[in-house]
């Protein structure tokens, strides 16, 4: 269970770090990458202006001197005059046109490089002057293939119309060089009277007007594309940047991008991956920027499309490129998740710690409570005093006993005030040695309880004492009343004979001596009488000797019913008993003598069934008297007498009294 919790609570230290460490990064990220993304976007932008602007420039200044050179006199007037006529008939002048024709041909050509062909056609398609960087077509002017397409389309311009071709491959060179794309720009020639004399035709080198598409820094994993409206590729073939081949379908190699090429005219758009900025330009409405009437181009070409795509900035781009933040990240969740479980760990321990510091003190006060259980109803008392002997802390059990309340008697009463005034001498004898010397001290007294009885106890008590002196006392109190019963009961079974109840020799020699002095204080007589039970031994043959033990105790019950309170009765031994008569004389002694002999005659013993021949047993005793004689300081001459006395009564014929003289 708690190692459950354990985990719980590290999965949060872990998840919880992890989740504010990335709240908190996450907007600084953010906002760090819009602003790449930002800046991105304004350098594709200004890139694509520029790349633009270049482009359209450069065809602007072919299209412009197409324009111009279709309008050249020389060239009008060589149309209209060798070249509508027959080959052979050219006189000298011209000849001479035509020299200077192809010469500044030759130069347009070498000066600006960017033509691989010029040719000037006539209306019914022969090709009158041919300049190009591949070796001149053969004489006499044939009509050229390659420019059939565009020638036608320029025969239907009006002036200063242009035709412009979609980019294509040219010719292939006879070296066996790989053929570049090329576009035509066809202008139609007319006279002065506006008359049609033919087509004049520029190939332009497209990989030159391009050149600076295919060379700007654009930086790592971004394109630059030019499609036309059907998503083909128009770029020449070229080293370094990625794009695709010309004349490739963009629309199937990377659809995702054509399509957001397509829907769009010009801005940058956001693609998962790539920033695209993109510019869309027909060739048809060049003419604004060049001075050409009207451009006429193949209409499903148009309008291209001219994009930058440069890879979106990314976190994780953005964290490969820089290893050292990555490692700062990584660093910050690590330390932030182990601090979380460093947090978790500490805060487990002490967890630990606290519970064990609970289950500990729980136990303490489980002890503490057993302890003042046990102090509090102990089977003995326990109480502390104070110097003074006042009660400052006492348990329940001696309470109990005394039949008082705590709040009556602690910090209040004095405890000497518990013991009767009979034993307090020896308890304040106990206390005094307790604060002395001895420091201990042990005392028997007998408490006053509330209820007025008197409580035996012993008390054994300790002095508590410190560098202070005496702090108070602690004593132990322990109930002397059953003790005190077991030893009197004891007492008077040694003096008692178990068979009759009565109290025996010793009995009556300690009342003897007690009775002596009494009779001679008060000059009082003291009778004493002898007693023996006739023919007993024959009682014990004839009927068994538990009969004769009955016998006994109904002469102890009948001879008791005879007798005063204060008179001694006692068994000597046998069925041997001897009567003591305070405050007796001689004449009373003998009258009680007869008195209980007569009862005893009278009363036979109850045996029930013990003999066969009826329930009781009648049965007589002799008696000797006398008084015990002042000077007598024991009973045993006044016994002797009276056992001359009974020996008299026996010698007499039993069931007798007799007296003895002192
Ligand atoms: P006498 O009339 O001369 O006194 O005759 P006796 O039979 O009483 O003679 P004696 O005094 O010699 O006999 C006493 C008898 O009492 C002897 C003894 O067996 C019997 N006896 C003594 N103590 C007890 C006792 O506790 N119980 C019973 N049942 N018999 C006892
Ligand atoms: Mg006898
Ligand atoms: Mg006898």
């Amino acid at each position: 269970m708690i190692l459950k919790a354990l985990w719980a609570r590290l999965g949060v230290a872990t998840l919880l770090p992890v989740a504010l460490v990335t709240m908190t990064l996450t907007p600084i990220f953010t906002s760090h990458l819009d602003d790449q993304v930002n800046s991105k976007r304004l350098a594709t932008e200004a890139i694509m202006t520029s790349e633009y602007d270049k482009l359209l420039q450069g065809m602007n200044e072919s299209f412009n001197q197409a324009l111009a050179t279709a309008e050249y006199p020389l060239l009008r007037r060589f149309l209209a005059g060798p070249a509508s006529s027959r080959a052979a008939e050219w006189d000298t002048a011209a000849q001479q046109d035509w020299a200077q024709l192809e010469a500044l041909f030759e130069t347009l050509l070498t000066h600006y490089g960017r033509y691989t062909r010029m040719a000037v056609i006539d209306t019914h398609g022969r090709e009158w002057i041919a300049t190009s960087q591949a070796p001149p077509p053969a004489r006499p002017p044939v009509v050229h293939r390659d420019a059939t397409s565009a020638f036608q389309r320029a025969m239907a311009l009006r002036p200063r119309d242009l035709y412009i071709s979609s980019p294509r491959l040219g010719a292939t060179g006879e070296d066996g060089s790989t053929a570049s794309p090329v576009i035509d720009i066809a202008a139609p020639i007319f006279d002065h009277q506006g008359e049609r004399l033919g087509v004049l035709l520029f190939t332009l080198d497209w990989s030159r007007i391009t050149a600076s598409l295919s060379q700007t820094p654009l930086g790592d994993g971004a394109k630059i594309l030019l499609v036309d409206a059907q998503g083909t590729s128009l770029l020449p073939d070229g080293e370094g940047q990625k794009r695709s081949r010309f004349g490739h379908s963009l629309a199937s190699q990377w659809p995702a991008i054509w399509a957001a090429m397509a829907a769009n005219q010009q801005g940058v758009i956001t693609l998962d991956e790539y920033l695209l900025g993109l510019r869309t330009h027909d060739i048809r409405t060049h003419h604004y920027r060049s001075q050409a009437v009207t451009i006429v181009s193949d209409a499903e070409t148009q309008p291209w499309h001219l994009g930058i795509l440069t890879p979106r900035p990314s976190l994780m781009n953005q964290l490969i490129k820089t290893p050292t933040q990555l490692l700062a990240i990584v660093l910050v969740y690590l330390l932030s998740v182990a601090f979380g479980i460093f947090w978790v760990m500490s805060d487990h321990r002490l967890r630990g710690l606290r519970q064990r510091a609970l289950a500990f003190s729980r136990k303490a006060r489980q002890y503490a409570g057993e302890v003042q259980d046990l102090y509090e109803h102990a089977p003995c008392g326990y109480h502390s005093l104070d110097s003074d002997g006042r009660v400052i802390k006492i348990n329940r059990t001696e309470l109990e006993w005394l039949g008082y309340r705590g709040d009556e008697v602690i910090g209040k009463r004095y405890y000497r005030d518990f013991v009767t005034a009979e034993t307090r001498a020896a308890f304040d004898a106990a206390f005094h040695q307790v604060l002395g010397q001895g420091k201990e001290g042990a005392a028997e007294c007998e408490l006053l309880c509330r209820d007025g009885s008197h409580l035996p106890v012993a008390i054994k008590a300790t002095a508590h004492v410190t560098e202070d002196g005496f702090q108070y006392s602690r004593a132990m109190v322990f109930d002397l009343s059953e003790r005190k019963s077991l030893e009197m009961r004891l007492e008077r079974q040694a003096l008692t004979d178990p068979l009759t109840g009565l109290g025996n020799r010793r009995y009556l020699e300690n009342q003897a001596a007690m009775e002596i002095a009494r009779a001679e204080r008060n000059r009082a007589p003291l009778a004493l009488i002898a007693i023996d039970l006739d023919h007993f031994k024959r009682i014990n043959d004839a009927h068994g000797h538990d009969v004769g033990d009955l016998v006994l105790q109904s002469f102890a019950n009948t001879a008791k019913q005879q007798l005063r309170a204060g008179d001694v009765l006692c068994r000597m031994g046998g069925e041997e008993f001897v009567v003591l008569l305070p405050d007796t004389s001689r004449d009373q002694a003998l009258q009680i003598a007869q008195r209980l002999r007569e009862a005893i005659a009278a009363t036979p013993a109850e045996v029930g069934h013990a003999t066969t021949v009826s329930e009781t047993l009648a049965y007589s005793a002799s008696m000797g008297v006398t008084l015990v004689s002042a000077g007598e300081s024991t009973l045993r001459p006044a016994i002797n007498r009276a056992d001359q006395g009974r020996y008299a009564a026996k010698g007499a014929g039993r069931n007798r009294v007799e007296w003895e003289e002192a």
